[in-house]
This record gives C-alpha cells, structure tokens and sequence, in this order.
C-alpha cells in the first residue's frame, strides 16, 4: 500500500498526535512525516516517545519533538503547546488518537474503572481540544481537529461499554464544535476505523488465543483487517488543505463491518450455493 497524497502536501505543518508513539498514532505520524510536516507526538511514557521519534526521523527524515503528556491533565496538555510553539512556532492541527480500553461485561468493572477509560478518553479528548482550541482563538489562527472515535461510538457495543460512551462523547464534540468554531477557520473530523491489528488494541484487548477465536477479519466482509497505510492516507487527507471543505464529517474505514453486522440478513453469507439452490426449488422456480 502506498501513501496517496502528493510529496510535500503537509509541508510546513505542525501537527501534535495524541498517543503517537504506538500503533495507528506512529502509523499515521510517520506518514505525516513523509508529507513534510513538523511532527509532535505525546503520551505518558518518555522512553517509548523518544524510542519511536529516532526509529520516525531516521526513516521518514524531518523534525519529532516528543513529549511526554497524560490527556487526563489539563496543564500537561498546555505544555505540549508550548513546548511545540517555541520549537515550531505555530500548530496547525491536533489528532486526538491516544485512548485506553479494556474488554468486560460491565457489572464486573467498579465505577472506579469505568472513571479511568472515559478520563482518558473523552476528557482527554475535550481537555486537549480546549487547550488547543482557546490557544488558536486567542491568537486568530485556524486549526484543524482530527478525532479518532470507534464505529460503536453510534451503535454502542456490549464489553466495552466505557469506551462506547467516551467515543459517542467524542463524536458529538467533533460535531458541535465543528459548527461552533467554524467561525474561527477551525475544523473538525472524526475517522471511525473497523480492525486494524496493533499491540494495543489487539494483544492487550483479545490476549492469548481470544484474537484467533474471534478472528476480526471475518467479521469484514472484505475478510481482511485494515492495512496502516490506509488510515494515514485518510488522516493525511483530512489533516491536509485537500479537505478544507469537509467539517463535521465521521469517515467509516472498516471495509463495510458495521453495516454488516447491523443488517438483519447479512449473516446468509454462511449459507452454502447447493443450500441456496434448495431453496429457490423449494419457492418452485
Ligand atoms: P495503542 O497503540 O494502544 O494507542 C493508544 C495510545 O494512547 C498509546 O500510545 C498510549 O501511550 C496512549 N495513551 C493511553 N493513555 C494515555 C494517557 N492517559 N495520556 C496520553 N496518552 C495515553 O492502540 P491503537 O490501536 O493504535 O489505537 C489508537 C486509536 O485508534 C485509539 O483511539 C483507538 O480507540 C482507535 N481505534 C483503534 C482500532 C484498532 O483496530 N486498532 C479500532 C478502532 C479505533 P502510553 O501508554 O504511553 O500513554
């Protein structure tokens, strides 16, 4: 899979990835990179950041500052700015990409749990939005909001009932204040992608051999998991000037999962042609 944007399409745009130093944050990062743009990525863990901006740089070229930052502190988050104003001068969009998860029938977590993904999550989403977002309006500058969500942000999904409610919080956020800011050149999008494998998302949610007994593919009616480079094509196009009309907007990378998994027939697909043929006999065709 190759990038789709032309070379230098993020030039001179500095973009801060909110958990970019693993899995779809890197992905998406490095191809930022290779589009020209001055890369932040932040996190909690500072040996993971600046292990990820070295393998980043030396691969793509370009400029990483990494910052260690927990969404779930607000004056963490204003560092960040800072921090990525005075190497930069000037930020031009924020991923809001960093999340925790966890999969459980909801009468087994404590309310203490459940505090713990929608902090991260929805709070760190809205946290690190205002802080951006005061910061641009305050200066007349545009911006542009890139918000990861979950395509049972509006279908709900049972065992991980935390993060339905935190990303359905998210896509509101990204909807209203898609409207609200408009108004100061500041856009906001949400990217709702379907399986694609990463060590947080997969290992750690579907340990052992849970992620072969619900292999993730089969339940994509193309049978295959996303590939990276897929979803940094669609953030780099929405992170880019390409999208400047599109604001509001939740784009569905899942090669067709939610819909088929909502449509009440859909699971025919496991009916066999002789059994099909049976079938139009027994309607006496
Ligand atoms: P991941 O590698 O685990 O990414 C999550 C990132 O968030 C990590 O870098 C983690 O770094 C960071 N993070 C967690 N808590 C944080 C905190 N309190 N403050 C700052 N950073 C924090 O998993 P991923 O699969 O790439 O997920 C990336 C995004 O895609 C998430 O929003 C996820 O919901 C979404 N998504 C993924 C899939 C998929 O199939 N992979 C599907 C749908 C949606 P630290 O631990 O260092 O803080």
């Amino acid at each position: 899979m190759e990038g789709m944007l032309k070379p230098g399409s993020l030039k001179d745009k500095t973009i801060i990835v909110t958990g970019g130093g693993t899995g779809l944050g890197k992905s998406m990062g490095k191809y930022f990179l290779e589009l020209g743009a001055n890369l932040v990525i932040t996190s909690r863990k500072a040996e993971v950041l600046q292990h990820a901006a070295t393998e980043m740089t030396k691969e793509k070229g370009g400029k990483v500052l990494p910052i260690a930052c927990d969404v779930r502190k607000y004056d963490e988050i204003e560092n960040v700015i800072k921090l990525a104003e005075a190497e930069f001068g000037q930020i031009h969009g924020i991923v809001n990409n960093a999340a925790g998860n966890f999969i459980s029938p909801t009468e087994r977590l404590s309310h203490r749990a459940f505090d713990i993904v929608v902090d991260i999550v929805l709070k760190g989403t809205y946290y690190t939005t205002l802080a951006a977002g005061k910061n641009w309006i305050s200066k007349k500058q545009p911006g542009t909001f890139l918000n990861i969500v979950t395509t049972y942000a509006w279908t709900g999904s049972g065992y991980v009932v935390p993060s339905a409610c935190s990303k359905a919080g998210v896509l509101a956020l990204t909807r209203s204040l898609a409207v609200e800011w408009a108004k100061y050149k500041i856009r906001s999008n949400a990217i709702a992608p379907g399986p694609f494998p990463t060590e947080g998302a997969w290992s750690r949610l579907l340990p052992g051999d849970l992620a072969k007994k619900f292999d993730p593919a089969e339940r994509v009616p193309l049978k295959r998991v996303g590939e990276h480079q897929e979803l940094a094509n669609l953030a780099a196009y929405l992170m880019s000037d390409y999208s400047a009309y599109v604001n509001g907007e939740v784009i569905t990378i899942d090669g067709g999962e939610w819909l088929r998994n909502g449509g009440e027939f859909s699971h025919l697909e496991n009916i066999p042609g002789e059994m099909w043929d049976m079938l139009e006999k027994m309607r006496g065709k």
